[in-house]
């Protein structure tokens, strides 16, 4: 029976390029949905830019620019980078379109009159001098905890999430003057409610979230839950559909996050299929894909909204929660000058070659090292090496000696048993997110490949046993064919290639297929080219230099 899936990548954010680090956490999403795709599966996949917020806010005010303009920027950059590197999203949509301004609004009328937000007048951070009130970002401070330099909302030293409260020495961020404290209303989310909810569901999901994504929020369940603003004083976001707060703007954190659902919907729609009947509990397997900074969203508040919409709809059942990518053994940041944008990446490689690398290295379950020369090798190992070596010795011989026309012959019983299996098994590891293994797995099923034709010896079996190297070409090519729909989750833009030169269905399926008779080849151009080390990195700094 076919399932319905639920897959939501992370919302970047459009105050900068992409990185290295955002495909890690984002690139899974994407394999897993074209998984379930060629499974045959009901799959709604969706993200989008996250467009409102201080930060964006902040820039502009610098640059003397709209933050829709440095939003729509980003936001253009984003959708040609996941164009580029063959991402399948349902819908790659923004925080700035109609659609989710308004089904935001119609969440929060629904958490409203279930009763989870309350309004609440409290003291407020005030900036007398530029008579505004001011945000968490907008204040500079003291660390309570480590004495370092602190936003209102985060310590930029040690990384502890704060409360504006608590920062000490607090100054507007704009013009530095001491803050003084002013009465204001906002309504707040009673995350609190949720703290043993929370809870049972993290242990009811032991094994399919990540240990990262538990430990996380456990630390997170640890410090205790507390109520959340809803609301922000702010010109930039989607307007509060409640009376008395025209001058403010719903808070980011609810907004971005209760896009999966305004996305998911939309896609719905576009279907004529009941989203609500498919997100309900027991009929969706959802996923979350996204870079370990970003768990508690992902495993306690956005499941703490969920319960406040609906008691009956799909909690996330998988945390694919990455953990981070160094560059050169070194941190990765802006100050650095280190930070591998995916524009550059593009620029460097084939998109195969990119989706593989992340994938075979991604930051599963520890922090990865990323350097270019490890890049090259890997391609040069794997791509050329093993997958473009397999396919093109078979083919360029065929079209060397047989003008193209592959012999007819009958498939290797064990490599036929071989192919069963690895389709079962890469398909049960991608479902757990084990992507690593998985892709793993794929690639032994090559390496197979290759080693069953050194034994066979075609080279000899063409001179003495005709119908030996028939048999082995024909198994050859009964691999390829079978690589072409296990590697399509991974490498998409390869597969459809190999499927082009063997003349192949270029539908993917997961499960084995034969290749009928009469086949011939169509091109054997080469799968991959060759790199150097050393002219790639050359390449690289004359672009960092631009
Ligand atoms: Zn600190
Ligand atoms: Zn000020």
């Amino acid at each position: 029976m076919n399932k319905n899936i639920f897959i939501g990548g992370a919302w970047p954010y459009a105050n900068n390029s992409l990185h290295v680090g955002h495909l890690a956490a984002l690139l899974p999403g994407d394999v897993i949905a074209r998984y379930y795709r060629e499974h045959g599966d009901n799959v709604i996949y969706v993200s989008g830019t996250d467009s409102h917020g201080t930060p964006i806010t902040v820039r502009a005010k610098k640059e003397g620019i709209s933050p829709e303009k440095i939003a729509q920027h980003y936001h253009e950059e984003f959708v040609k980078n996941f164009k580029d590197l063959d991402f399948s999203f349902d819908l790659y949509t923004s925080t700035m379109t109609q659609y989710h301004e308004q089904n935001v609004k119609k969440y929060l009328k629904k958490i409203m009159d279930n009763g989870f937000i309350y309004k609440k007048a409290e003291m407020q951070d005030y900036c007398p001098e530029c008579k505004t009130f001011l945000s968490d970002r907008e204040i500079i401070g003291v660390c309570p905890h480590c004495g370092g330099v602190a936003k209102g909302d985060q310590c930029d030293d040690c990384s502890a999430t704060l409360n504006a409260s608590e920062v000490l020495n607090k100054r507007c961020s704009i013009c530095h003057s001491p803050t003084i404290q002013k009465s204001n209303t906002h309504l707040y989310f009673a995350l609190s409610k949720f703290q043993n909810k929370v809870k049972e569901l993290n242990e009811q999901r032991q094994g399919q979230w990540r240990i990262n994504a538990t430990s996380e929020t456990n630390k997170f369940l640890d410090m205790g839950l507390i109520d959340r603003a809803v609301t922000r004083q702010l010109s930039w976001g989607v307007d509060v559909p409640f009376e008395g707060f025209e001058d403010k703007k719903i808070y980011v954190w609810i907004e971005a996050v209760l896009g999966y659902l305004t996305a998911g919907q939309q896609v719905a729609e576009s279907r004529n299929i009941n989203f609500e009947e498919f997100m309900k509990k027991g009929n969706v397997i959802s996923y979350y894909a996204h870079g370990k900074d970003n768990i508690p969203f992902h495993t306690v508040i956005f499941p703490a909204l969920l319960m406040s919409i609906d008691e009956n709809i799909n909690l996330p059942d998988y945390i694919i929660s990455c953990e981070y990518v160094n560059m050169n053994n070194e941190k990765m940041s802006k100050s650095k000058g280190n930070l591998i944008s995916i524009n550059h990446l593009i620029a460097l490689f084939p998109k195969d070659s990119i989706r593989y690398y992340m994938l075979a290295n991604g930051p599963e379950t520890k922090d990865i090292n990323f350097s270019i020369d490890d890049f090259v090798q890997i391609h040069n190992k794997f791509m050329v090496g093993v997958l473009g070596n397999f396919v093109n010795r078979n083919l360029s011989y065929i079209n060397k000696k047989f003008d193209g026309k592959i012999p007819n012959g009958k498939v290797d019983e064990n490599i036929k048993n071989l192919t069963t299996e690895t389709f079962d098994k890469v398909g049960s590891l991608i479902e757990q997110g084990k992507l690593r293994q998985a892709l793993d797995t794929a690639m032994a099923y090559v390496s197979a490949g290759n080693k069953y034709y050194d034994d066979q010896k075609p080279w000899i079996q063409v001179v003495e046993d005709i119908n030996g190297f028939n048999n082995t070409t024909y198994t050859c090519v009964y691999m390829m064919a079978n690589i072409a729909n296990l590697f399509g989750p991974f490498i998409p833009d390869t597969c459809l290639k190999i499927k082009e030169k063997l003349n192949l269905d270029k539908t993917f399926t997961w499960q084995p297929v034969e290749i009928g008779k009469n086949l011939t080849v169509a091109n054997n151009n080469l799968l991959f080219e060759r790199l150097q080390a050393q002219q790639v990195s050359e390449k690289y700094q004359e672009l960092k230099k631009n």
